[in-house]
């Protein structure tokens, strides 16, 4: 089997509302993002998507992906998608690092395996087990009352799992993690993610002075360096997200006892192969993830959904899903929301289908 073709979709996906994060630091009101199908000689069409959020969320741009993809093009087409850790060399070979680049065209080339094999990616992922997937909710920076008002919603929709955005500074987040901790509830599970908005002191100061509430922290600081310094001073589990953008990231955290979890954002480590990777080693090593991509619709939610569903229970802890904080959907199917869990269909490829009509023409093809 051959790729023959790859058309490169512009999708604009509006958030339902404004969204703060790391203490307001960092605002966004839609996402850019990089539809991508491949055609293969067997008449087989591939979807993936890329979407690193915003783009001054990380070392990761939308009209990047989609100016990498022209320089990859020549090295994907007459590739087998059927081998994607060979197309993945191929890429690397050719366009050194930007893993955010590569993660549509890996996705993609899983769809297709598994509609070839008549299998759902996740049985390429190691096999779909029958624990559904957690869905964690997203709280964003707000005055505590607001940020109060959102996790009573996200409960009254069924999440146990909930992820509170905090770092405008020391006084206003003890207030921030005092107020959601008295709300938390036997059978949930609390994170402030922090999104590197902390200096190390102010993460000392908050989370010595909150260290009897039974929360994980994510993130703290701007570098792995910064947020090891207050692994070492505070007690409380951590959860290191953007700083882990490639396999040795999670070695060095590992050998270092840097965290307890890490975030797994397929489009920031490259796509399902890679994530596999880093999956493999975070199980055998005692390390949670949660498992989720870092932006996008549900094309892009169902991919990380196949990981985490193929991934023991024990070793999850929850997905969010980005396309129920965007007010359009270009996606048929695909991994929802059902009262806090999620399950991918078992069906073959990704199984989901894209309405057209809203992706419109490509703004690029190579053949
Ligand atoms: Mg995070």
């Amino acid at each position: 089997m051959k790729i023959t073709g790859i058309s490169v979709y512009q999708v604009t996906l509006p958030l339902s509302h404004p969204y703060s994060l790391s203490g307001g630091r960092l605002h966004y009101t839609e996402l850019d993002s990089t539809f991508v199908a491949l055609e293969t000689d067997l008449s087989i069409t591939g979807w993936g998507e890329g979407c690193p959020w915003g783009s001054t969320y990380l070392p990761a741009f939308a009209s990047g992906i989609r100016a990498g993809l022209e320089e990859l093009a020549p090295v994907v087409l007459g590739a087998n998608p059927s081998r994607p850790d060979v197309v993945n060399r191929a890429m690397d070979e050719a366009l050194p690092g930007h893993p955010y680049v590569k993660s549509a065209i890996d996705i993609a080339c899983y769809d297709i395996a598994g509609k070839a094999l008549g299998l759902p990616v996740g049985d390429l992922l190691g096999g779909l087990t029958a624990d559904p997937v957690l869905v964690q909710s997203s709280i964003p920076t707000g005055t505590p009352e607001e940020m109060v008002e959102s996790m009573e919603r996200a409960r009254a929709a069924g999440y146990k799992v909930h992820s509170a955005k905090i770092g405008s500074g020391v006084d206003d987040d003890i207030e921030r993690v005092r107020k959601l901790g008295e709300l938390t509830q036997p059978g949930e599970s609390m994170t402030f993610d922090v999104n590197r908005a902390w200096l190390p002191d102010q993460a000392i100061r908050v989370m010595k002075a909150t260290a009897d509430v039974d929360a994980y922290y994510e993130e703290p600081c701007e570098t792995y360096e910064e947020s090891l310094h207050v692994r070492r001073r505070t007690t409380q589990p951590l959860i290191l997200d953007e700083s882990i953008k490639t396999y040795s990231d999670v070695l060095r955290a590992v050998r270092d006892g840097a965290c307890e979890a890490i975030g797994l954002k397929l489009n920031r480590v490259g796509g399902l192969t890679k994530a596999r990777r880093i999956r493999d080693l975070c199980v055998e090593a005692g390390v949670r993830l949660n498992i989720e991509e870092t932006g996008g619709s549900a094309l892009a939610d169902t991919a990380a959904v196949h990981l985490a569903q193929a991934t023991p229970m024990r070793s999850r802890r929850a997905t969010w899903l980005c396309h129920e904080m965007i007010s359009v959907d270009p996606v048929i199917g695909g991994a929802r929301n059902g009262g806090g869990v999620t399950r991918v269909a078992d069906a073959p490829g990704l199984g989901v289908g894209l309405d057209h009509e809203f992706l419109g023409d490509p703004v690029a093809v190579y053949q």
